[in-house]
């Protein structure tokens, strides 16, 4: 495994420290930032590593593309600073491991991957996915979900194994139905400079392409999107979002919570136990949708849609996931 791409001079002699400037959970002034950053770029303890939401915010804010998020994970873990109680760790760990080796049902074709949701398996329907496979399981999980627990090394351990299960598939391209799985193949292998033998594709890259060859009624709908915090990695997907919106005929109503300053869906801390934090992000973030003029509330990621669908409908918006939309915008739905 290659060293990760991060360069502390940039940061010992930084003009912005946006990185922590822009940090909607933390707020740093410029001075408070630059103190923080200095030790993180050193290599030494900085509080940030304790109070950090994991966003992942920092990555998109850093001018520089440094990764400062990737930064502090790694020191989270080699400094112990826990994010998750021991007993928690090791029922995670285990959690998402594989026994066996990966022998994929079909070799060669389209497929999507749809991560560890099998609810989504029941998505991928209809004209914009007509003669696609489905893949899921824990054989080609990216585990970045490990990045909330302060457990980097798992996702750099197991990443391998991941990419070379998919691999094995064979496949023509790989539509990744979930930010956070891109994210891995985009983001996280740059930054630690692995290889990606395989063509892969955002969702929303691909619905936008696939939809422009299909005829599209204009939804005419405001709705409000829950940027998940694994795009934060892959900030040029949200622009493709913005482009998809605009030939299905729908506004993206501007909420405070949105874009560089979306709100994580609460879902981490459910795991780390952490009712606090979660009931804060979720009011703030609720109430902001509430009060934006929207009818529904649009996700991607289906863990946020699974941790908000519930309450969204509490406050009289519809939740829908964004392939959803995009069937009903030809007429499928
Ligand atoms: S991570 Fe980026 S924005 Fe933050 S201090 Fe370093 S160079 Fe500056
Ligand atoms: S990951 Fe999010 S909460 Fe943590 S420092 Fe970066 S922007 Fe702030």
């Amino acid at each position: 495994m290659s060293e990760l791409k991060f360069n502390p001079d940039l940061c010992l002699n930084c003009s912005t420290y946006s990185c922590l400037t822009k940090c909607i959970n933390l707020n740093y002034d410029f001075e408070s930032a630059r103190e923080e950053r200095v030790k993180i770029a050193l290599g030494e303890y900085s509080k940030v590593l304790e109070e950090c939401y994991t966003c992942y915010g920092c990555e998109e804010y850093c001018e520089f593309g440094n990764h400062p998020f990737y930064r502090m994970a790694e020191l989270q873990e080699s400094l112990g600073v826990k994010k998750i109680d021991d007993e928690n760790r090791r029922a995670l760990l285990q959690r998402y491991d594989v026994e066996g080796e990966f022998i994929p049902k079909k070799v060669g074709g389209k497929f999507v991957h749809i991560c560890l949701f099998p609810e989504v398996k029941e998505l991928i329907r209809g004209g914009l996915f007509e003669g696609f496979e489905v893949i899921r399981g824990r054989h080609v999980f990216c585990n970045m979900l490990y990045l909330h627990y302060g457990m980097i090394s798992v996702v750099k351990d197991r990443a391998e194994r991941t990419i070379k299960n998919l691999q094995k598939l064979g496949a023509d391209g790989i539509v990744l139905y979930h930010d956070e799985c891109y994210a891995f193949y985009k983001s996280f292998a740059e930054a630690y400079g692995i290889k990606v033998p395989f063509k892969f594709v955002h969702l929303f890259d691909y619905l936008y392409n696939r939809l422009k060859d299909m005829e599209v009624k204009p939804l005419g709908l405001k709705v409000v999107y829950q940027r998940n915090c694994s795009n934060r990695f892959i900030p040029e997907t949200d622009k493709t979002l913005d482009k998809i919106f605009e030939l299905i005929g729908i506004e993206r109503v501007d909420r405070e919570y949105d874009r560089e300053r979306a709100l994580c869906c609460g879902a981490p801390f459910v795991l780390s136990k952490e009712s606090g934090k979660l009931e804060v992000l979720q009011k703030k973030n609720l109430n902001d949708m509430a009060n934006s003029g929207a009818t529904h509330v649009v996700f991607n990621c289906p863990m946020c849609y699974t941790t908000l669908a519930e309450r969204v409908k509490a406050k009289g918006l519809t939740p829908i996931i964004v392939s959803e939309l995009c069937r009903m915008a030809i007429g499928e739905l």
